[in-house]
């Protein structure tokens, strides 16, 4: 099978991938903490790939992930730092190349983040997110890529790989480029992305399967949480054409809140016309975490960098805020004010 994609990538740093790739037995594979479906589809696609060619590769993750992606292919062979700090530690000491995955900042790794610093090891870094940080020799940076995964069978693809992409290896880069454009519904405007998913297609994957384990599976307190979130906590605030949806720690307890629980919520009141921007916030033991949607020009990693410490794409953001959850939801509306620049006439 072939396929054929425009060489988007500089051949220099797919080549001496190759080189390091050659060299090295013991290689480490690393992506940001709270892993999405693109960090643990990227990550365990090569994990598998580089098993298959008898690499000691494993993937070392900042934290568990989600019950919600359970199904990724792999995903019980992941070595959580939070779990197996000792072993991660090791592996991290004794790596030969550490792979980089779907994030742009040594703060994106938490607590992993010095043991990276530390190593020795040639590090490369596969991403999409604006403004990657220098910590890597090679960096394969594209942000106008809707997803690592399809950044790596971009690469897989200019290394001459792709025939080496069995099923496994093809439903995790199909996870991780469904998950980041809900499924394919937004940054999607590449043509190459179709000629992806017909190459993964032929490879075996169970597209309908997929979709239905990423975004239609759900436990009965998670969908009534969503609905009491949008009920109940939901504020429109039309002359702003922002929304916002607040959970505190008690409603969360209510429902038995578990990580992913949420996921999707932000998206839901970009269905109201008029609304260009929504806004998450979740309280949590250390601080508030904030999520961001936007339509269009709307830049809430702007949003998300300004006024909550984070950061991210500009129709994607987030962020961490170190006070109360009303100090929080104060802020929001401050950065409603600034952001009103950006509603163009036909926005408001
Ligand atoms: P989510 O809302 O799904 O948690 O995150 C959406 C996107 O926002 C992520 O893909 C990531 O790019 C960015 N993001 C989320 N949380 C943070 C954060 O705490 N800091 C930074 N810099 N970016 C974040
Ligand atoms: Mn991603």
């Amino acid at each position: 099978m072939n396929i054929y994609l425009n060489s988007i990538i500089d051949p220099k740093s797919t080549a001496r991938l190759q080189q390091l790739i050659d060299g090295a037995e013991k290689i480490v594979i690393t992506c940001h903490t709270s892993p999405d479906g693109d960090a643990l589809g990227s990550s365990l696609a090569l994990m598998h790939l580089l098993t298959g060619l008898g690499k000691q590769a494993h993937v070392v993750t900042p934290d568990v992930a989600p019950d919600s992606l359970r199904f990724v292919p792999g995903v019980k062979e992941i070595v959580p730092f939070t779990r197996h700090e000792e072993f991660a530690r090791q592996l991290f000491a004794e790596a030969e190349l550490v792979l980089c995955v779907d994030f742009n900042a040594l703060k994106r790794l938490d607590r992993l983040a010095p043991l990276l610093e530390e190593s020795k090891a040639p590090k490369v870094l596969i991403d999409h997110h604006l403004e990657p940080e220098q910590f890597a020799e090679v960096i394969i940076s594209h942000p106008e890529q809707s997803s690592t995964c399809m950044l790596l069978f971009r690469v897989l693809c200019q290394m001459g790989w792709v025939e080496l992409i069995d099923r496994k290896v093809a439903s995790c880069i199909y996870i991780g480029m469904m998950t980041d454009t809900g499924n394919f519904a937004y940054n999607d405007s590449d043509p190459e992305i179709y000629l992806v998913i017909a190459f993964l297609m032929e490879c075996g994957i169970d597209k309908d399967r997929l979709y239905r384990a990423a975004f239609n599976t759900k436990s009965e307190n998670q969908l009534r949480l969503n609905a009491y979130a949008i009920a109940n906590k939901m504020e429109v605030l039309t002359e702003h054409g922002a929304a916002l949806i607040t959970l505190d720690k008690t409603e969360l307890e209510r429902y038995g809140y578990k990580k992913g629980d949420t996921e999707g919520l932000v998206n839901q009141p970009l269905a109201i016309p008029g609304v260009r921007y929504s806004v998450f916030l979740r309280e949590g033991d250390d601080y508030v975490k904030v999520s961001a949607r936007s339509i269009g020009e709307l830049p809430v990693d702007r949003l998300c960098s300004e006024y909550f410490n984070g950061g991210g794409h500009k129709n994607a953001a987030g962020g961490e805020f170190y006070g109360t959850l009303q100090q929080a939801i104060e802020t929001f509306h401050t950065a409603t004010k600034e952001f009103d620049k950006y509603l163009t006439p036909n926005d408001k």
